[in-house]
């Protein structure tokens, strides 16, 4: 998908403006090397090791599995499933108890791993589908990618920030990054917006790098997860089901 965030501008060595385009997962990269140094050094003093917290807000199982297996190495984790957009809520209930059932087998695998891992929590904030409604008015008919989506990464990514700053946490992010379908820098961007308007940091992320969605998939087959074939709100399954009709319609 194309990006519609602006590229970030620098000064080359002649001091001419050239844009940029940042690697959010070479920044993330960046981020946790300086963390495991701390955490060396606070081993090697025989000190305490405090892993920071993060916030990591969730859509649904598929897509937090990559992204739980990935960061649970370097921090303690808790999950705050707020989808308002997933307007139906028998989907709902399906994904939030799907995402639970995924953190449960995870947890049981913690004995088994090298390093000591904290058991990762989860968080179910409201349930407000009438939040997205609001939001969105207007964009009902607007394809996926563009500004309906962009209001609702601020509706998520807002509601994750606060409950950040509300419960000290170190990070905040979100696993829509890993989506193919989305658009991490405009996700970036917003989050990045939030966390200062908060005052909690934004942890950089484009999952889907390091083949993390390939993962993700490989993770939900393991795991038999329930992976649905929309984004989640009802204009999203409805343009999903356009697709398939004109598939069928084209074949027949
Ligand atoms: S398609 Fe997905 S990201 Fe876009 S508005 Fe609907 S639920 Fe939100």
């Amino acid at each position: 998908m194309q990006s519609t965030a602006k590229p970030a501008k620098r000064a080359d060595k002649e001091g001419t403006c050239v844009n940029t385009v940042r690697n959010y997962q070479k920044e993330l990269d960046k981020l946790i090397a300086k963390l495991s140094t701390q955490q060396s050094v606070h081993q090697a003093e025989g000190t305490d090791v405090q892993r920071p917290r993060l916030l990591l807000h969730a859509c649904c199982a598929p897509c937090s599995s990559y992204c739980l297996e990935y960061l649970r190495d370097y921090f303690d984790l808790t999950v705050f499933y707020y989808n308002p957009n997933i307007t139906e809520d028998v989907e709902y209930r399906k994904r939030v108890e799907e995402e639970r059932r995924l953190i449960g087998m995870l947890n049981t695998q913690m004995d088994d791993l090298t390093e000591p891992h904290a058991e990762i929590k989860i968080i179910e904030g409201d349930y407000d589908p009438a939040s997205f409604y609001e939001i969105t008015k207007g964009l009902e008919s607007c394809p996926e990618g563009g500004e309906r989506c962009f209001r609702c990464y601020e509706l998520r990514l807002r509601a994750s920030a606060r409950a950040a700053k509300e419960l000290q946490f170190d990070y905040f992010t979100t696993t829509l990054t890993i989506s193919p379908l989305k658009n991490a820098a405009k996700l970036n961007e917003i989050g990045e917006r939030l966390g200062e308007e908060y005052g909690v940091a934004f942890l950089p992320s484009d999952f889907k790098k390091r083949n993390g969605y390939k993962r993700s998939i490989e993770l939900s087959k393991e795991y038999h997860l329930y992976r649905q074939d929309y984004c989640g709100c009802v204009y999203s399954r409805m343009e999903r089901e356009r697709q398939k009709q004109s598939k069928i319609d084209g074949l027949s």
